[in-house]
């Protein structure tokens, strides 16, 4: 079974790298793409583990970028560090910025919920987040203190672009992020394209002369027809396939490694290889 989306604790996943790695293998995932936010460090602390447990581990990152103002999340696979192009060097510092701006934004996100009238500190948010604390960590801060039933119930509250607390952080423009990844070395795809719309057909010709290489057609989130429909969508603009769970541990019980939600992921046994050809 292959799975490329999963985030580990280095994000907002819920399993450690080592504990990820004993996952895939109960779960019978033989090759795995750790794809954290705005992070390279959950996948290299897996890596000495993968080799031992039968794994082939694959690098991967998902950047949250903007798309005429809108959040598109695009993954970046096959950023090698053992390939030592200077691209990657580069590509290293720029997600050390986002990382930056992340903690920036935090800071001012506590202060807006303080405003707000809510009792919270960064302490509290970084205690869940460690180095690479996000919104998903406030919305379990939240729901702990009870100033939210649940995490969806502090995002539409709180969080969300459109919700009350929402403090802006700069997020990369999409043909910026894409090209970063591709002077690393690495292929860009776009994530779960159900998030963005239904029909993508309209805005994928601009994604593309953005230089995208591949969309993420298997998806815990899509229907078999939209499956269907974004490989369709894929053989028509020349793009790539990928695929993968998007596993984020006891954040998203519902979403089990390797198989999706109630068994709706299906990754083909080919497709790295498949990513590899091209
Ligand atoms: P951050 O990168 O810290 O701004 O947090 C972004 C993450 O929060 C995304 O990757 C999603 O996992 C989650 N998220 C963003 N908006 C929502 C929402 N409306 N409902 C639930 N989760 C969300
Ligand atoms: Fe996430
Ligand atoms: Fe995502
Ligand atoms: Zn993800």
């Amino acid at each position: 079974m292959i799975d490329l989306h999963s985030h580990t604790t280095a994000s907002d996943g819920t399993f450690s790298p080592p504990q990820l790695v004993d996952e895939a293998v109960r779960s019978g995932v033989r090759i795995l793409g750790i794809t954290d936010h705005d992070t390279l460090s959950g996948y290299e602390q897996a890596l000495p583990l993968a080799p031992p447990a039968g794994l082939e581990l694959i690098c991967g990152i998902e950047l949250s970028t903007k798309l005429h103002g809108h959040s598109v999340h695009l993954l970046g696979y096959f950023l090698d560090p053992l390939l030592h192009l200077d691209g990657f060097g580069v590509f290293r510092t720029w997600i050390g910025d986002l990382q930056a701006s992340r903690r920036e934004r935090n800071v001012r996100l506590v202060a807006r919920l303080r405003e707000l009238g809510l009792d919270i500190t960064l302490e509290e948010v970084q205690k869940r987040g460690g180095g690479m604390t996000g919104r998903p960590h406030f919305a379990q801060v939240l729901v702990e203190k009870g100033y939210a039933g649940s995490q969806q119930q502090a995002f539409d509250e709180y969080l969300d672009e459109s919700a009350k607390g929402y403090v802006t952080r700069r997020e990369p423009e999409f043909a910026e992020a894409v090209g970063y990844i591709r002077k690393a070395g690495g292929i860009a795809s776009l994530a779960h394209p159900i998030r963005i719309r239904e029909d993508l057909s309209e805005i994928l010709p601009e994604l593309c002369a953005a230089g995208l290489n591949a969309i993420e057609v298997y998806h815990s989130d899509h229907s078999p027809e939209q499956t269907g429909r974004y490989l369709q969508l894929a053989k028509q603009h020349g793009l790539r396939i990928t695929g993968g769970s998007d596993f984020h541990g006891a954040a998203k019980p519902e979403i089990h490694l390797g198989t999706g939600r109630g068994g709706n992921l299906r990754v083909p046994g080919d497709l790295v290889d498949r990513l590899r050809a091209a």
